[in-house]
């Protein structure tokens, strides 16, 4: 279901590590990852919303970001940090692509997340500009996707693109994450990943799976209880990644150190 919500601002203050703001043009995420931890956060301020099933738009938000960029400070811009920008409603919508005309004019540089191709559509806004792309690449077996990403582009279509945008010049990123233990961190698909991350000059950002009470309801839909309290303890995982990040040479740290 696709609506029209109102809103009051368009750019909000970040705490997360090289952003200044961010700027989410969705609220809701037909990608549905069951992982997701924002349903935990939307749960208060929108409790109507049906995570992977609704989107709402953000009534006059270009409106507001025009506004907004004439009287803020320019700053990176992380586009999206609670939904996906390049969502399947993008398509048509086009919000994140105005969006990013709109803070590109102003001197804001802009760091993307997201797990779909589309973003390739808006290459060319990008090219030469203050622009960086990160792709969630969680795991490049298209069963896990299947399984924790029921609504998100399988993982070669993300590969696919994140080699288009890097060998434009565009500076690009993986977000390996959540790394789930005994699904997504076998010794041969964390070889992928960083091998992934050499061919395309990608710095490598790693993240744990953080239980919170919305994910932990949705994990159980796949995964039993005795597994999920199992995915406690990540220090060997990080300690093979970043072996492997040294032998590569690949760029790597932990998302929220
Ligand atoms: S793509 Fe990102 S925002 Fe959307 S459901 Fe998945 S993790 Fe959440």
């Amino acid at each position: 279901m696709i609506e029209s919500r109102p809103c009051k601002t368009a750019l909000s203050r970040s705490t997360l590590p090289g952003l200044v703001y961010s700027f989410n043009p969705y609220w809701g995420c037909m990608h549905g990852c069951l992982y997701c931890y924002v349903p935990d956060v939307m749960r208060n301020i929108m409790p109507d919303l049906k995570w992977g099933r609704d989107v709402f738009v953000k009534d006059k938000v270009l409106e507001i970001l025009r506004a907004e960029v004439k009287k803020k400070a320019p700053g990176v811009v992380g586009v999206s940090t609670a939904t996906d920008p390049y969502q399947p409603a993008e398509r048509e919508l086009e919000i994140t692509r105005r969006a990013l005309i709109i803070l590109s004019s102003a001197g804001f540089p802009v760091s993307i997340q997201t797990k779909s191709p589309l973003v390739t559509r808006d290459i060319d806004l990008m090219i030469g500009k203050k622009f960086d792309v990160g792709f969630t690449i969680t795991s490049t077996d298209k069963e896990f996707q299947m399984k924790f990403e029921p609504g998100a582009p399988p993982p070669e279509e993300r590969i696919s693109a994140l080699e288009t945008i890097s060998s434009v010049g565009i500076n690009t990123w993986i977000f390996y994450g959540p790394i789930i233990p005994g699904y997504n961190d076998s010794p041969e698909e964390m070889e992928r990943i960083v091998r992934l991350g050499a061919k395309t000059k990608s710095k490598i950002i790693y993240d744990r799976l953080n239980i919170k009470p919305t994910v932990l309801q949705r994990l159980k839909i796949v995964m039993n209880q005795e597994e999920i309290s199992r995915r406690g303890s990540f220090r060997e995982q990080f300690a093979r990644l970043e072996a492997l990040c040294r032998e590569y040479s690949v760029r790597c740290e932990f998302a929220f150190p």
